[in-house]
């Protein structure tokens, strides 16, 4: 299905994604399923009696009804399962088998009275638009059930590439865990902060009075105001966690 250029549908990636289809299959079901129950108030035969035409809803055959009532609901129930799952392949897995079990019911009810109830039948019969529906319904929903079943699926892609945070603590870089990217390296600005109190400069290691504090915006690292535009200009980064001291 792939082709080699990746010119293909495109693949659902995201776990967003995924979950944003597998509703949208699932209302889809459930609306089929309840228009299936509905079709039960329709004519679903025409019987005749001395030229007399005479409907026959689907709800007069009990067992006939009783399918169609448990199908449309199978239909329906998946996309209410599937709220309380997690993993996304069991989702469309769950989904997908209930609404193909609902749509096979559904499918089953119709054929069930015709031949099991309607043949008893001694006078002349047809089938009329109610019959009908309830077939289509069915199929549809098998049909759905197959979308379902076919929604593709990769759980490993779920984490997005570039969604990972960017170390920016001093202890991380000096540790050689998380060295900033040799062709972009961090930077930084300082800006002032009036309100830190009683902090202490990461260069010189004395007291800050109150509003000559600066802080770097990228570790936040508090220095005096002299002594960072000192080491600023002699090495052009923050002492703390080495990003470039830019301009703003
Ligand atoms: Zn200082
Ligand atoms: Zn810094």
């Amino acid at each position: 299905m792939l082709s080699p250029n990746g010119s293909c549908a495109r693949l659902l990636t995201t776990r967003e994604e995924v979950m944003s289809r597998l509703y949208k299959i699932g209302s889809s079901a459930a609306a089929m399923g309840a228009i299936h129950i509905l079709t039960l108030l329709l004519s679903w035969y025409v019987q005749v009696i001395d030229e007399t035409e005479r409907s026959i809803q689907g709800l007069v055959s009990p067992y006939a009804t009783m399918i169609s009532l448990v199908g449309g609901i199978m239909a329906g129930i998946g996309v209410i399962i599937i709220h309380f799952v997690k993993r996304l392949r069991l989702m469309k897995n769950i989904l997908g088998a209930s609404i193909i079990m609902g749509g096979f019911l559904a499918t089953v009810s119709p054929i069930y009275s015709y031949w099991f109830w309607l043949l008893d039948l001694s006078s002349y019969s047809r089938f009329d638009l109610g019959f009908f529906v309830a077939t289509f319904t069915g199929v549809i929903l098998l049909a759905i059930g197959a979308l379902a079943l076919l929604t593709p699926v990769k759980e490993e892609v779920i984490p997005m590439p570039f969604a990972t945070p960017q170390p920016t603590t001093p202890e991380l870089f000096e540790a050689g865990v998380a060295a900033p990217s040799p062709t972009r390296p961090a930077t930084t600005k300082l800006v002032p902060a009036p309100d830190v109190e009683e902090a202490i400069c990461s260069i010189c290691f004395d007291f800050i009075p109150e509003g000559e504090a600066v802080r770097c915006s990228n570790c936040d690292a508090i220095f005096h105001k002299g002594c960072i535009d000192s080491w600023v200009g002699i090495n052009g980064t923050c002492p703390s966690c080495k990003a470039v001291v830019i301009e703003g």
